[in-house]
């Protein structure tokens, strides 16, 4: 059965105290037992979040890592690096990732490599733009960022891979995609797997769906047959509200 996943992540946001509190706010609330959740601090806060989790069913991950294993690249952390410090999971390809620091597709599938050549697992994240959809190419850019991401890999290593479906219209905009559209989606993306691959290997991947997910409209959203959850940005640093989107299921 595919693992039902929420995780929060919070971009650059919370200073080293609020951070500390929100974790301590979320281990306080009653979270089902059946979903995974983590939250994705920034880098600074994770070595202390991890510290803070230990004992809690509360995952951490980075929001992102370099490809490189070391060397002269500063302002960068590396996959070793977070496994050194007790982070085993990491975000990649954001649509902040992609438009603010243009990482490509083909950057991606170098980060994919290394991180679970370090052996972290990967949430990968794409979409398509508001202008792509209104030209209906959505369905060939999530299949192209699939391809041109992931499909190097081979079998085995997907069980290390979850996807995250995030429509760059409705990151952070308060417009969701509808639960339609994220399941016409998410079926493609099974689809395009299972092409791929193989009918078993695109049944067995978590297809999380990203996009002002909030207590309000979560349920119907994760209803859908092909969405097992959801990567959580504004709501997710909120106790409650990420706690009500966690119990959603
Ligand atoms: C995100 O950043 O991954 C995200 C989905 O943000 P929001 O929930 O705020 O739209």
């Amino acid at each position: 059965m595919r693992r039902k996943i929420v995780a929060g992540n919070w971009k650059m946001n919370l200073d080293a105290a609020a951070s500390k509190e929100l974790i301590d706010a979320l281990q306080a609330q009653s979270l089902n037992p059946d979903v995974t959740v983590a939250v994705a601090p920034p880098f600074v806060h994770l070595g202390a979040a991890v510290a803070q989790t230990q004992n809690s069913k509360i995952g951490v991950v980075a929001q992102n890592m370099h490809q490189a294993p070391s060397g002269a690249f500063t302002g960068e952390v590396s996959a070793s690096m977070l496994t050194s410090i007790g982070v085993h999971t990491t975000l990649l390809g954001h649509s902040e990732r992609r438009a603010y620091f243009h990482e490509t597709d083909a950057l991606l599938a170098k980060k994919v490599d290394a991180a679970l050549e370090n052996g972290l697992d990967v949430i990968f994240c794409f979409g398509e733009e508001l202008e792509e959809r209104k030209s209906a190419i959505h369905f060939d850019v999530v299949t192209r960022q699939l391809t041109d991401g992931l499909f190097h890999l081979d079998a085995a290593q997907w069980k290390k891979i979850v996807l995250a479906y995030e429509p760059v219209w409705a990151i952070g905009t308060g417009e969701t995609a509808s639960p339609e559209q994220a399941q016409e989606m998410h079926a493609h993306i099974r689809s395009v797997l299972a092409n791929q691959y193989d009918n078993e290997l695109a049944q067995g991947v978590s297809v999380l769906y990203g996009g002002s997910v909030k207590p309000a409209n979560a349920s119907e959203i994760f209803s859908q047959p092909d969405v097992d959850g959801g990567l959580i940005g504004g709501a997710s640093l909120n106790a409650a509200d990420f706690a009500a989107i966690v119990n959603a299921f």
